[in-house]
């Protein structure tokens, strides 16, 4: 609502809670449309309380800001992608460089203490009022409506509050829109922020100038826990860690941190490391349960988005959450502008969000990866399959002066000897085909 149409009876046109990528997008584009925004945010700073592997896809952010690859900490471009397969004893890589990702990579590294930080300066740019180290406990209701939130004793009114508050979304358990998420929808992430001289890192993951290079690991970095590693390369640091699922991790009786421990001093990860000053460790929930998590996202008066409307997508080869996020604040800011000049708070006026997010690459793209989470319940993602991959490559490198045989055959022997048999090998093949 612009300043003229201003109702005294609200604080804020729009109360967003949680600094984020989510929230700092949507604040951002009202604050520009020429709104009243207030940005709550519980951490002393933006991105002080906020832990991502890395990897942004930060394309969506041309639509915010265009200045975004030019003004942000953004760390290195990603050239190098590699999917790894780690075995105790052995490191299958699918290595991708591209010159195409050097021109017009979409793929950045950032650190979200910086990029969080930033993106909030960049809202109070615009006029957003930013209010750190505020802990919102719950939302303002009137009849079914929400009309502000609440935190310690101080209440605040606005027309409408947006739900940025990442995975355990306290403020949608509070709208009666979900329930404490199941454990197989979630999944722990551990990662290390691990210091090393730029040029020592350039010459390690064979990088020029701003490459990067991004590892997505699987097999023993999660000992057998349904997850995965990444590795992740920033100007003079590496982001390293592993996203264990839940479910599985207590199963096990496994340790979050010791599997992190034992990821990083694997004998193929260790040199990647050595020398390096450990500077961050840090832990958070992810959201893994792909479209299955994603629930009602309006309420009148209220309208989720990002992590908390369970907008995350573990392809294996990707996790994305940040991209995910933009994408919904922007579209998020486009239904509460109208809202506002209308004066139309009701569920049916904000249920466009809904729509309009579906028709987006966002909502896309959870459709199209709706299988994925399923997929990756399959345990022999994480232990058969890399064993198998390193047999059949331990026969064609291993030159002892037996005979060799031709591929098939030895596939077939190493398919033998592994305790996944053929038919499953084509069902998985399939399944892996229909869901990434
Ligand atoms: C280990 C790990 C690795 C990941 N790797 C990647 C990756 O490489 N690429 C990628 O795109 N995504 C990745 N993700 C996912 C990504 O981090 C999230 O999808 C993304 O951060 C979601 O942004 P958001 O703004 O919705 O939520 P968040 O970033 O979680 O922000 C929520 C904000 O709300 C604040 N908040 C919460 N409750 C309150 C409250 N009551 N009052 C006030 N403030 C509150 C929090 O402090 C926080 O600032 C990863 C996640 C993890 C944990």
């Amino acid at each position: 609502m612009n300043a003229e149409n201003q109702s005294p009876d609200v604080d804020f046109d729009v109360i967003v809670v949680g600094a984020g990528v989510a929230g700092c997008v949507t604040a951002y584009q009202l604050a520009v449309k020429g709104h009243s925004v207030l940005l709550a945010e519980r951490g002393p700073k933006p991105g002080s309380k906020n832990l991502s592997g890395g990897v942004f896809y930060c394309s969506v952010m041309k639509e915010v800001m265009p200045e975004f690859e030019a003004e942000a900490p953004i760390e290195r471009r990603v050239t190098r992608n590699c999917l790894s397969f780690l075995s105790p004893t052995s490191f299958v890589n699918l290595d991708y460089r591209d010159e195409r990702l050097a021109q017009n990579g979409t793929a950045v590294t950032v650190l979200r203490a910086k990029l969080d930080d930033w993106l909030a300066t960049k809202c109070e740019d615009v006029g957003v009022t930013l209010m750190p180290g505020i802990k919102v406990d719950g939302l303002l209701k009137d009849a079914d409506r929400i009309v502000g939130i609440k935190a310690g004793d101080d209440t605040l009114r606005s027309h409408v509050v947006v739900a940025a508050d990442g995975v355990n979304s306290f403020l949608c358990r509070d709208a009666g829109i979900r329930a404490t998420e199941p454990t197989n929808h979630l999944a722990v992430g551990v990662k290390s922020v691990i210091r090393l001289p730029r040029e020592v890192i350039e010459e390690r993951f064979n990088l020029n100038g701003d490459e990067g290079a991004a590892y997505a690991v699987v097999g023993d970095c999660t000992n057998g826990v349904g997850g995965g590693g990444f590795l992740y390369t920033n100007i003079d640091s590496i982001s390293i860690g592993v996203v264990l699922r839940l479910d599985d991790l207590v199963e096990r009786g496994e340790s979050s941190s010791d599997l992190h421990d034992r990821f990083l001093s694997n004998p193929a990860i260790a040199p990647f490391l050595k020398g390096g000053e450990l500077l961050e460790y840090g832990s958070h929930l992810v959201a893994e349960g792909g479209r299955a998590m994603v629930h009602d996202l309006t309420r009148p008066g209220l309208v989720v988005v990002g992590d908390a409307a369970g907008l995350t997508l573990n392809t294996g080869l990707t996790l994305r959450g940040m991209d995910l996020a933009a994408g919904s604040g922007i579209v998020a800011a486009k239904t509460i502008d109208t809202a506002l000049q209308q004066g139309d708070f009701s569920q049916a006026s904000l249920d466009a969000y809904t729509a309009e997010l579906d028709a987006t690459f966002v909502g896309q793209d959870m459709r199209t990866y709706a299988k994925a989470p399923d997929f990756f319940l399959n345990p022999r993602m994480y232990g058969d399959y890399g064993r198998l991959l390193s047999d059949v490559l331990y026969g064609v490198y291993n030159l002892d002066m037996k005979p060799r045989r031709h591929l098939l055959p030895m596939v077939m022997a190493a398919l033998k000897e592994s305790p996944v048999k053929a038919m499953q090998l084509a069902r998985d093949a399939y399944a892996a085909v229909r869901a990434l």
